[in-house]
């Protein structure tokens, strides 16, 4: 058994693994990676390629910043442009178009929008401003919304009544659900996000296991992780045994952190979310609870957002399901590229159209 992490990205061991997956990879499979961390690190180092061909990789919808909703991102740019406020935000999210400007133009425009490395530091910024409004454009999945309840609990204590937030919050196993449902979708497989899977535990895809049996295995990040997983999920689909396995034991255990799960619990409680692309999907959103319902931006701020969806032309919403690659996107390196992104999926580090860029030229 491997002990050390520097045995995670062991040459030798990775190309056993690759010549295991090669024998028992016999017919076409479909495999699924759900994290855009694992697309970047499949990428980084060349995963695609020492696969034998029958294996696919798919990128999916975990990409927090490329599954935020047109609407979502409108709202965040006219939040900054409320007099008095003050909009603060990821710095992922900055560059990501609307649509007719981004958080990057508005603060060109003069708009005070800043960029934090933590919700911690917006509330510090509100603590430090009270008579601005402080919002926080929150997006993530369950790895990010623990953090972004502490800080609700935080304001709610020290009573900084000027600090709110828009929660675009997901949660990933409602959307593996919603992906087998869409027609059209085939995944033979789902490698299972690590960083997520930390906070919701094995546990939390068993329901959406048991519905649709399809072979899922929870994955780390470094090469020898990935393969693993990959091994894995080849036997369960060829031996026509569908199971949900944990391969990253040594960050995920089974309930996941609970300390997290209840804090989540505590300040939000799902709700129905609109995904780009996707489109809505039953209780896969995050909203603030009714007890924390006075740090809801919505509520302080009379948005006037109409929803005219995706730009015209950008396969972003096919691309997080799988059905399509970005080379087959007509605006891919045309009228898209990182320099002038059309959609999030080329702005964010973890977009596929911007690994695709990156890696493969
Ligand atoms: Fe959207 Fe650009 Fe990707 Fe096409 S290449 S899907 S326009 S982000």
């Amino acid at each position: 058994s491997i002990k050390h992490v520097h045995e995670y990205r062991d040459g030798e061991l990775a190309r056993q693994i690759t010549g295991a997956i090669k024998k028992i990879a016999t017919h076409d499979m479909r495999l699924m990676e759900v994290c855009g961390t694992h697309t970047m690190s499949i990428f980084r180092h060349g995963i695609r390629s020492v696969l034998p061909r029958q294996i696919t990789l798919l990128s999916g919808p975990g990409c927090p910043v490329c599954v935020t909703s047109q609407r979502d991102i409108d709202c965040f740019i006219a939040l900054a442009s409320f007099e008095n406020t003050i909009v603060t935000t990821f710095g992922d999210l900055m560059r990501v178009p609307g649509t007719v400007s981004s958080l990057q133009q508005e603060k060109a425009k003069g708009c005070d929008v800043r960029i934090v490395y933590s919700v911690f530091d917006a509330v510090e910024i509100a603590a430090q401003n009270p008579d601005r409004e402080v919002v926080f454009c929150a997006v993530g999945f369950e790895t990010t919304t623990p953090t972004v309840a502490a800080s609700i609990l935080m304001a709610d204590q020290r009573h900084i009544s000027n600090f709110s937030i828009h929660s675009a919050h997901k949660t990933t196993p409602a959307a593996l659900g919603a992906l087998m449902e869409t027609p059209g979708v085939k995944i033979d497989g789902f490698l299972l996000p690590g960083h997520v899977s930390v906070i919701t535990g094995t546990s939390g895809y068993k329901e959406v296991f048991e519905r649709y049996r399809v072979p899922s295995v929870i994955a780390g990040f470094e090469p020898v992780d990935i393969l693993t997983a990959v091994l894995m999920l080849a036997r369960q689909y060829e031996s026509k045994a569908p199971a949900l396995e944990n391969a990253y034991a040594r960050a995920v255990a089974e309930e996941g952190n609970m300390k997290a799960k209840e804090i989540m619990a505590r300040v939000f409680e799902p709700c129905d979310a609109t995904w780009r692309g996707i489109g809505v999907i039953p209780q896969s959103g995050m909203a603030l609870k009714p007890a924390f319902s006075s740090f809801d931006a919505l509520g302080r701020f009379d948005l006037k957002v109409v929803d005219s969806g995706e730009p015209k032309g950008c396969a972003c919403g096919e691309i997080l399901m799988g059905l399509r690659t970005p080379e087959s996107c007509p605006l891919y390196k045309r009228s898209c590229t990182p320099a002038h992104p059309v959609g999030p999926c080329m702005v964010s580090s973890e977009g596929s159209c911007a690994a695709f860029y990156r890696y493969q030229g």
